[in-house]
């Protein structure tokens, strides 16, 4: 069965999205004798491959074997930051009291209709990446499960579709790790949550990376009792450590039950519940929950799609490999996306497959290091980032200084509520090049674009002290870290000139 036809609940909105994503009464169309670009995928990666070639003359076709769209409408993005906006509500409606409001009669969930919302929203913004839009604007869209039969052959539903270039765009998928018992007893992953009609009671996450935080969070607060399961002392390692201090302190007071430095011994059904024997601090605990939801693990998606037939080199963790310019071994092909990338991302597979087009077509020689990805983990508060961390500098030789603004530094933030965080901002030393930021607070995603504006287009921090931004906001803060680097720049020489000529003025 196709993973399509897994789609669950079947009520009005997976019907609607199906429609679009994958229609069921959907005929594949005649193959052109030879296709400029075959894109085998069609996540993000393949869809921006395919249109961007389409509208600039190509001949393209365009594989999929299960819903258009891929992970970020059907499984990651779209569903899970719906059904964060839901538990914020109740974090909201729980925090009315501070803002003078009362909810007398308490907080209700009703969880099935939120989860309802996830549904009716991703097929709302379904249409956009429609077979029938698609075909509509000239590519030729195979539904079926594609496979390369030679180094420009890719074979799907019994049509050869023979291609000058192609994209390899098949993503990645949930790798739940290996411990023993957890695939018998069974479990969640991005691929399922999101079909839950019934609130787990007790939900075990394991993994407290982005994933891990962002479902930790909105089911606790959606109502279920999470316990959040992670092998590092910290949650987010990846992050600054005081960004991911902030967020863990967030968990907690939500009421996470965070087990960091835990480690998973086995798993085993107990009647309709699931045990889960830990190994956390000294000693050994059992876990007992309703439902465990892996966070954690994703392996690209590179076997059984013929890459060994098209001359393609991968292997099962890294995926396909690629040069700089994206290009496989078979210089005919190249990838985009979580198949071939690190940076595990929406951003980044959409400008993976733009360098893509231009590397394919016209002579490009872009280079997939030139790429600035900043990244956003969505709980609240929000941790975005863009550069280098404070760790990566020090490991590479680079000297900083680091300019760092409190969140409840800001009028706006104290005004709305949301004083935890702050924003900071690497400079290389001695000079007011961006060479990275962190931002955590209720909106970091947002206040991030800004840097990474700046540092995409080469503008210094010290540029940014007379810019002028809309009081009150939180964008703000990039003037008071603007300031407070200029004023470093402030030599005692030039402070005595400065106050020399205020007293000489009249
Ligand atoms: C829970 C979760 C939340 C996330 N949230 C965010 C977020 O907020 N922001 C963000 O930027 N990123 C987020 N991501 C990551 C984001 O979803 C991915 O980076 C993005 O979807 C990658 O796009 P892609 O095109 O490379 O792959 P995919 O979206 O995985 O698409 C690959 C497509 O290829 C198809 N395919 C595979 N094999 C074949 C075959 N043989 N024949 C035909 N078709 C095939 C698959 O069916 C799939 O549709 C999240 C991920 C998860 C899991």
């Amino acid at each position: 069965m196709s993973d399509a036809l897994s789609l669950w609940p079947r009520d009005r909105w997976n019907e609607a999205l199906l429609e679009n994503a994958h229609p069921p009464a959907w005929r594949n169309p005649e193959p052109a004798a030879r296709y400029d670009l075959v894109v085998l995928g069609g996540g993000t990666a393949g869809l921006v491959s395919a249109i961007v070639s389409a509208g600039l003359g190509a001949r393209v076709a365009l594989v999929e074997k299960a819903l258009l769209g891929g992970d970020c409408l059907n499984y990651g993005c779209v569903p899970s930051k719906t059904l964060l906006r839901s538990a914020r509500a109740v974090a909201d409606a729980r925090d009315a009291a501070r803002f003078g409001v009362r909810v007398p009669d308490g907080i209700a969930v009703d969880f099935a209709a939120v989860m309802e919302r996830v549904r009716r929203v991703r097929a709302e913004i379904s249409p956009h990446d429609s077979a029938r839009r698609y075909a509509e604007l000239g590519v030729d869209v195979f539904l079926g499960e594609g496979r390369f039969a030679g180094r420009d052959v890719l074979e799907v539903a019994g049509a050869r579709l023979r291609f000058k270039r192609a994209v390899v765009a098949t993503g990645a998928r949930a790798a739940p790790p290996s411990i023993p018992g957890l695939a018998e007893a069974g479990h969640l992953t991005n691929e399922t949550v999101f079909s839950l009609v019934e609130r787990p009671a007790r939900l075990a996450v394991i993994g407290a990376g982005p994933v891990g935080c962002e479902l930790a969070q909105a089911f606790q607060r959606l109502g279920s009792q999470v316990s959040l399961i992670e092998v590092a002392d910290q949650v987010l390692v990846r992050e600054d450590p005081d960004a991911a201090a902030l967020v863990q302190a967030a968990l907690a007071a939500d009421g996470v039950e965070l087990l960091l430095g835990a480690k998973i011994l086995n798993v085993a059904r107990a009647g309709a519940a699931k045990r889960l024997r830990v190994a956390h601090g000294a000693g050994e605990r059992d876990l007992e929950v309703d439902e465990v939801l892996v966070g954690v693990g994703r392996a690209p998606n590179v076997l059984g799609i013929g890459l060994e037939a098209a001359g393609i080199a991968f292997d099962p963790v890294r995926g396909v490999h690629v040069n700089d310019q994206l290009r496989t071994a078979n210089p005919r092909v190249f990838a985009a996306g979580d198949v071939c990338l690190a940076a595990k991302f929406t951003h980044a597979a959409d400008a993976a497959a733009k360098l893509v087009v231009r590397n394919a077509f016209f002579f490009g020689r872009r280079r997939a290091q030139d790429l600035l990805v900043p990244w956003c983990t969505y709980t609240d508060p929000e941790i975005a980032h863009v550069g280098l961390y404070a760790r990566d500098a020090a490991g590479q030789g680079i000297a900083l200084d680091t300019f760092e603004v409190p969140l409840a530094g800001n009028d706006r933030s104290r005004a709305d509520g949301e004083a935890a965080g702050f924003l900071k901002i690497h400079v290389r030393k001695g000079k007011d090049a961006i060479a990275g930021a962190t931002v955590v607070g209720r909106h970091a995603g947002d206040l991030l674009a800004p840097l990474a504006l700046a540092m995409s287009n080469g503008i210094g921090l010290g540029r940014l002290v007379d810019l002028i931004l809309p009081y009150p906001t939180q964008s703000e803060l990039l003037k008071a870290a603007a300031g407070a680097y200029t004023r470093t720049r402030l030599t005692p020489l030039a402070a005595r000139v400065l106050r020399a000529l205020i007293r000489l003025a009249r």
